[in-house]
C-alpha cells in the first residue's frame, strides 16, 4: 500500500431537515406526456409565476401540446357562476372535451375549455354560439398543467415549485423522494425535479451504488459516500440552463430515494457528512467501478478526455486470488480426530498411533502436572480422567452426571466448544491424541480461532472473527484443507478472499491453519461473482455488433500496463477497417470489462466462436468497490481506501473548503 497521510477530518453537521442547505437538484423524470403525484389527499403548495396556491394529490402534471390549445371562455369571482359555466360547456359540447380551471392571483376563477382530439373548424364561433362571447386561445400552446383531486388545475409557462406538506416522502411515479418538487417546461418536455439537502440526497444513492447487505463494512461504505458526495458537488450547475444538477440513473450516479435507504449505509452518509475527496484543492472526478480485476486502471487509457493525476491504476489485492503455501507435502484423507492425533503428534513429538499410556504422561511431563507412569493398561474413563488430571482441570462438581472421566472430558469440551468426538470403533489409534490436543485447548495452551481468509500487503492474511484489523499468516504454514468429510495436508492451497479459516496457535506460533471448504462458506462467496467472467460470441454475432459484414479478423492493437484491451481492430475480407479505442472497446464488444483474453474455436457446425475470458465487471478507473470492501474487512479506514485508489488527494470538508467556481445552490 502507498503511504497515506489520514487527515481525519471532522464531518459536518447533520442537516435538520431534508431542506436545509446546501441543497441538490436531481432530474428524476423527463416526459413528453404526464406525471403522477399519487399520495391521496396530500397537499402541495404550488408556486407558479402567477402566485401560490394549495393542490390537493392525486396530482397529475401534463404537458400542455401545441394544437390541443385551451380557450379561455370567461372568469368569474363567484363559485356557483365557475360550475354553472363548466356545466353549461360539458351539455353543450359534449363529454370528448376538457374542461379546466385556473385561479389568478386577484382572486378570480378562469374556466377554459379543450379539444383533446383535435379542434372544431371555429371554435370562437362554436363557443360565442353558446354564449361565452370573447372566448380566445391561449396564446402560448405550450407549458404545463397540474390537474389536481378537487378539479383545480394549474398552468405553467417556466415552473412550478411544490412544496408537499407535511415531512414524510412524496411519491412520483413509483418512487419515494424527500424534499420538494420542481416540475419546469424545457421546450415541449416537462421536467421533473427533486430538490433535498445533499445528504439527504445522498441516503438515496450510496445503497444504490454499493448495496449495504452485499457490502457491510461502514468504512467502505464511507468511502462510497465521500465519491458520490464529490461526485454531485463536482457537477453542482451543470445543468442550469435546465435548472437541475444531476440526473438519477447511472449516467450520472444511480439515485433511487427514500425507498433505497439502509440503516448501515445512512451510518456512511452521516459520519461522512460534507466530506469531500480534492485535488489541487478541487473536488476530483470520482470515478468507480464494481470490481476492477486485481488492478485499477490509469484513466488516460480509457477515458483519454478525463485523464487525471489521480486517477492511475493501483493494485487491487482483494480482486485476486490468495496463495497460501503449505510446510509439507499433501498428505492423505484424515478423520476430524485423524487430523487432531497428527497435530497433537507434532506438537508432543509423540509417535503415531501413540497408546493412552504414553500420551498421557507426555503431557504430564510438559504441564508438570503428571503422576508418573500408569499402573496398566488405562481404558477410556481412566485415560481422561489422567489427562484431565494432567493439565490441572476439573469440572465444577455437580454439574456432571456420574463420575466417569469421559463424561467429564466430553462435558468440559462440549462447554468450550473444542471439537473432540467420543471414541468409536475404528479411532483408536487416533482418539488418545485428539483428547490430548482437546486438553492442551482446555488448558490454554492452544488457541484456536476462526477467520476469513485476507489479502495482505505481505501475502496471506486471516481476519479473525470478533477482530477489527487483519493479521498476517506465516510463510509456510502448518496447512490443511478440510471438507464435511475429513481433511488433508496440503502443499498449496488457492482461495479468494472470505474463504473461511480456522487457526491453531501456541503462543504466537501458527500450529495448524484448516481452510474450511464445506458449509457453503467463501468458496461459493457472492462477492467473487464478478472476478473472473466468460463471453461467447459466434462470428455472425461480432459481424453484426461491430458493423462489419464479411469480418476476416478481429485484432488487439493495445494492452495498458494492467492487461486492459485499450485498442481493437477489425478486419473484413474486402480490406476495410474499423477501429476501437479505450472504453469504446467494451462498448462495442459489449462485454464486462476490458481486462479479457480471447480465443477463437470452432463449434461442431464448423461455425466460428470467439470465447471471451476476463476478469472484472466495470471500467476499472478509481475506486474499486469490491477491493474497497476487502480493504475495510483488512482494517483500513474510508479516508485510507480513498487515498489508496484515488493518488495522493485529500479529504476535506466542503463548504470551509476554497473550490473554484463551486458553491452550493441556496433555497
Ligand atoms: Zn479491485
Amino acid at each position: 500500500m502507498p503511504a497515506v497521510v489520514p487527515t481525519s477530518p471532522v464531518p459536518a453537521p447533520l442537516p435538520a431537515s431534508d431542506l436545509d442547505p446546501p441543497l441538490i437538484r436531481v432530474l428524476l423524470k423527463r416526459s413528453s406526456s404526464s406525471v403522477e403525484l399519487p399520495q391521496p389527499g396530500r397537499a402541495y403548495r404550488a408556486t407558479s409565476e402567477q402566485g401560490a396556491e394549495w393542490l390537493w394529490g392525486p396530482l397529475t402534471v401534463r404537458v400542455r401540446n401545441v394544437g390541443t390549445r385551451w380557450w379561455q371562455v370567461g372568469a368569474w369571482a363567484d363559485p356557483a357562476a365557475v360550475e354553472a359555466a363548466e356545466a353549461r360547456l360539458q351539455s353543450g359540447l359534449g363529454v370528448s372535451i376538457a374542461v379546466g380551471r385556473e385561479v389568478t392571483s386577484g382572486g378570480l376563477t378562469r374556466v377554459r375549455v379543450r379539444w383533446p382530439a383535435g379542434e372544431p373548424a371555429d371554435p370562437a364561433a362554436l363557443l360565442a354560439g353558446m354564449g361565452f362571447v370573447g372566448s380566445f386561445a391561449i396564446a402560448d400552446g405550450g407549458g404545463v398543467s397540474l390537474a389536481d383531486a378537487a378539479g383545480n388545475v394549474l398552468t405553467s409557462q417556466s415552473e412550478v415549485l411544490l412544496e408537499p406538506s407535511g415531512e414524510w416522502p412524496v411519491a412520483v411515479d413509483g418512487g419515494r423522494y424527500r424534499g420538494r418538487l420542481r416540475v419546469r417546461v424545457v421546450g415541449d418536455e416537462l421536467l421533473l425535479i427533486n430538490e433535498l439537502n445533499m445528504e439527504s440526497y445522498l441516503r438515496g444513492v450510496v445503497p444504490v451504488e454499493m448495496g449495504p447487505s452485499q457490502f457491510p463494512e461502514l468504512e467502505a461504505l464511507k468511502a462510497q459516500a465521500v465519491a458520490a458526495r464529490t461526485y454531485a458537488v463536482a457537477h453542482l450547475g451543470d445543468h442550469d440552463d435546465e435548472g437541475w444538477d444531476i440526473c438519477d440513473t447511472p449516467a450520472c450516479q444511480a439515485y433511487r430515494g427514500f425507498g433505497a435507504e439502509h440503516s448501515l449505509s445512512d451510518r456512511a452518509v452521516a459520519e461522512t457528512a460534507g466530506l469531500i475527496a480534492t485535488f489541487a484543492g478541487e473536488p476530483i472526478d470520482a470515478m468507480y467501478s464494481s470490481t476492477c480485476g486485481g488492478h485499477t486502471e490509469d484513466a488516460a487509457y480509457l477515458f483519454p478526455d478525463r485523464a487525471q493525476p489521480y486517477l492511475r491504476g493501483v493494485p487491487c489485492l482483494w480482486d485476486r486470488p490468495i496463495e497460501l503455501v503449505g510446510s509439507g507435502t499433501d498428505g492423505p484423507w484424515l478423520s476430524t480426530s485423524g487430523m487432531s492425533a497428527t497435530l497433537a503428534g507434532e506438537l508432543l513429538s509423540l509417535p503415531a498411533a501413540a497408546s493412552p499410556e504414553v500420551v498421557v504422561a507426555r503431557v504430564g511431563e510438559i504441564t508438570g502436572l503428571g503422576r508418573g507412569p500408569a499402573s496398566g493398561p488405562l481404558d477410556a474413563d481412566r485415560f481422561s480422567e489422567a489427562l484431565l488430571e494432567s493439565v490441572g482441570v476439573n469440572p465444577p462438581t455437580g454439574l456432571v452426571d456420574g463420575t466417569r472421566g469421559l463424561d467429564k472430558l466430553l462435558f468440559l469440551t462440549d462447554l468450550y466448544k473444542i471439537p473432540l468426538d467420543p471414541p468409536v470403533e475404528g479411532s483408536a489409534d487416533s482418539w488418545p491424541g485428539a483428547a490430548a490436543l482437546a486438553v492442551l485447548e482446555l488448558r490454554g495452551d492452544v488457541v484456536r480461532d476462526g477467520g476469513e481468509a485476507v489479502p495482505r500487503p505481505g501475502g496471506a492474511g486471516i481476519f479473525p472473527r470478533r477482530s477489527a484489523h487483519g493479521e498476517d499468516l506465516p510463510i509456510p504454514l502448518p496447512l490443511w484443507e478440510c471438507w464435511d468429510n475429513g481433511c488433508r495436508r496440503r502443499a498449496s492451497l488457492t482461495v479468494q478472499p472470505g474463504t473461511p479459516l480456522e487457526r491453531l496457535r501456541t503462543g504466537d506460533r501458527v500450529v495448524g491453519l484448516m481452510v474450511l471448504r464445506s458449509g457453503g462458506g467463501g468458496e461459493a462467496d457472492r462477492r467473487s461473482a464478478w472476478r473472473e467472467w466468460v463471453r461467447e460470441r459466434s462470428w455472425p454475432e461480432l459481424e453484426r455488433s461491430l458493423g462489419m459484414p464479411g469480418l476476416q479478423k478481429l485484432q488487439v492493437t493495445g494492452r495498458s500496463p494492467s492487461g486492459r484491451v485499450i485498442g481493437l481492430t477489425a478486419v473484413a475480407r474486402d480490406g476495410r477497417t474499423r477501429s476501437w479505442q479505450g472504453f469504446d472497446v467494451r462498448r462495442a464488444l459489449e462485454l464486462p470489462e476490458t481486462l479479457f483474453d480471447l480465443h477463437l474455436r470452432r463449434d461442431p457446425d464448423g461455425v466460428r466462436i470467439v470465447r471471451f475470458l476476463g476478469r472484472g465487471w466495470g471500467h476499472g478507473v478509481g475506486l474499486c468497490q469490491h477491493g474497497s470492501y476487502g480493504l475495510a474487512r483488512s482494517g483500513m479506514r474510508f479516508e485510507q481506501i480513498l487515498g489508496h485508489y484515488y493518488t495522493g488527494i485529500t479529504v476535506t470538508r466542503w463548504r470551509s473548503a476554497a473550490i473554484a467556481g463551486k458553491s452550493p445552490a441556496e433555497p
